[in-house]
């Protein structure tokens, strides 16, 4: 969806039609679940106490994905990711707000062990590569992974330090 670059609405008129656009079951949101659904991916949606309340969570795959929608939450690089021509301090601050809050939920996720996948709502257009980013993901950690991590575990097992 592209926006028009010239803003004719108020700021309250835009607000509205952003929220709709930001709300949930979006028509990205839904093309995401049927992928993985139809590549036989069993998943829950919405779950409240996630930070960020992801779209889909795979608990199975100890994993999450966002559905962004580009203009929202800036994906950058895209055109659909345009500045509004009026209001434009009033824009940046919210643009700046929503990719901060981004940040700090992607980062709370990975801390308590999620992965976390992000999907643009542009790439959509080819459903195919979303699929292929999303199977890649929930591949069983990668050999390197178990690698890096299984020393350390030892390690710090290596050397129990009991009440002294
Ligand atoms: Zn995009």
């Amino acid at each position: 969806m592209i926006l028009p670059v010239t803003d004719t609405l108020t700021i309250a008129e835009r607000s509205r039609l952003m929220a709709k656009i930001k709300g949930k079951n979006t028509g990205p949101e839904r093309a995401v679940r049927s992928l993985l659904h139809r590549a036989g991916y069993r998943f829950r949606i919405h779950i409240r106490g996630l930070p960020g309340t992801p779209d889909v969570v795979l608990p199975k795959y100890r994993t999450v994905v966002f559905v962004h929608g580009c203009f929202w939450h800036r994906h950058r690089g895209c055109k659909v990711a345009t500045m509004p021509h009026s209001h434009v301090r009033f824009w940046k601050e919210k643009f700046r707000r929503n990719v901060a809050n981004d940040v700090r939920h992607r980062r709370k996720l990975r801390r308590l062990g999620w992965r976390v996948v992000v999907v643009w709502s542009c790439q959509l257009k080819r459903p195919d590569r979303v699929l292929a980013k999303l199977e890649k993901a929930l591949r069983p950690r990668s050999v390197r992974y178990a690698r890096t991590q299984t020393p350390l575990a030892i390690a710090a097992e290596a050397r129990p330090v009991y009440g002294k």
